[in-house]
């Protein structure tokens, strides 16, 4: 999962965004593990970082290409003639918390498709109110159907517990949920089409899209025998030692790829047809489902308006900054440079301002629910300061006060 060995010794920054050579690189996993599971990191070339380098070219590329949008709409209306329902049952899923781009998918779907979705959505590890309402909104002033799924506490809270311990990864138990859900529905309830947002392309890959149609991700399925963790724990022994119950575990898991090719469970990813904007997205979602936005600055950032959803939102992002010393504000005012909303020096002010900063809002929250005492806490953190990152300073170890990066980007 985290490898600290392989982490470059030497810490270099990006000169044209603020991104350091510490932070994982993007492969053919889901966006979510790019922050903890590492293996590769951001390449750099003439001092300048992997991902300006794939965002500049795929802008020249999307200048060349002129992708033919109605093109693609045939295409995929082609696939969906396979699929559609005429008797009003469900002929598709759409996972998602609620959040714009699960709304603006289920309603594209409806309304220019006429698909007949439902949705589906895995339970935060800790609901936040403006999530839940936000949640609440969607089969409400959306509508649509949807199917939630909230582990026990008992369940989520150890799985959570667990991965904070084995890989500080507190979030781990919540992506793997949100990323096999969907396939345990298809399976249940026999409806083999799942859609995913966003293009492949936002995930640091480029596929042609006639390849595309055929594509599933890599993580979506698992084969026959192979080891499967949660937590950064056989399974076998998550059931065993720590006494979670087999069916408990189950929509964390993968379905078997031999399985899924035989019901024939496919996933395509909506992107990939659909000129997406964002931004349009979000006022789409506004205004279908009252979709509400935080009126706070989000902890350890500068924006308010991402993930609102989870009380260990926050914290996932922290301890990515304790393993890779580069933190949520960093993601973001590096995400804004490359795309020319803001320059370099806007950037480093940001990054000094607010990287870092410790998730105090919902920490105690944090603390009940896995039954981790404060110094037990950050006992567990401090086992994961690489050492060519961190030194220590003082006693005070309330809120990580006790330790200082060695390089940053401001100093
Ligand atoms: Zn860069």
């Amino acid at each position: 999962m985290f490898d600290i060995e392989l982490q470059p010794k030497e810490v270099k920054f990006c000169k044209t965004c603020v991104t350091s050579n510490q932070k994982p690189c993007p492969s053919d996993i889901k966006k979510d593990d790019f922050l903890h599971s590492a293996k590769e990191f951001l390449r750099f070339e003439n001092g300048v970082c992997s991902a300006c380098l794939e965002v500049e070219k795929k802008f020249q590329s999307k200048k060349d290409k002129n992708i033919d949008w109605n093109k693609r709409e045939a295409k995929l209306n082609k696939i969906l003639e396979k699929y559609r329902s005429r008797n009003g049952s469900y002929d598709c899923i759409v996972p998602g918390s609620g959040g714009k781009d699960s709304v603006f998918q289920a309603e594209i779907l409806k309304k220019k498709y006429k698909m007949n979705p439902l949705t589906v959505t895995f339970a935060p590890i800790m609901y936040t109110e403006i999530g839940m309402k936000n949640f609440h909104n969607w089969p409400m002033y959306g509508n649509v159907n949807n199917i939630l799924y909230s582990p026990s506490g008992y369940t989520y809270g150890k799985l959570s517990r667990l991965a904070f311990e084995n890989l500080l990864h507190p979030f781990q138990p919540f992506v793997f949920g949100q990323r096999h859900y969907a396939s345990h529905i298809a399976k249940l309830f026999k409806i083999p089409l799942i859609f995913i947002g966003e293009s492949f392309a936002e995930w640091g890959g480029e596929k042609e899209i006639d390849d595309m149609i055929e594509y599933t991700p890599k993580y979506f399925t698992k084969k026959k025998n192979e080891k499967v963790l949660i937590s950064g724990l056989d399974v076998e022994e998550v059931i065993k030692k720590h006494k979670i119950l087999e069916q408990e575990l189950e929509f964390f898991l993968p379905l078997e790829e031999n399985f899924v090719k035989k019901e024939g469970i496919r996933v395509l990813f909506l992107g990939e047809f659909e000129n997406i904007q964002p931004q349009e997205n979000f006022y789409l979602a506004t205004k279908i489902t009252k979709f509400k936005t935080s009126n706070e600055r989000t902890e350890g950032t500068f924006s308010k308006y991402v993930s609102l959803d989870d009380k260990v939102d926050g914290l996932h992002y922290w301890c990515a900054y304790i393993k890779f010393g580069v933190g949520r504000a960093t993601d973001e005012a590096a995400q804004e440079c490359r795309h020319k909303y803001i320059n370099r020096d806007e950037a480093v002010a940001l990054v000094k301002k607010y990287d870092g900063e410790f998730p105090k809002k919902y920490f105690n929250d944090y603390l009940e629910y896995t039954k981790l005492k404060e110094d037990e806490f950050f006992e567990i953190v401090d086992k994961f300061r690489p050492d060519h990152l961190w030194e220590k300073k003082g006693n005070d170890f309330r809120f990580a006060k006790n330790w200082s990066l060695k390089k940053a980007v401001f100093k």
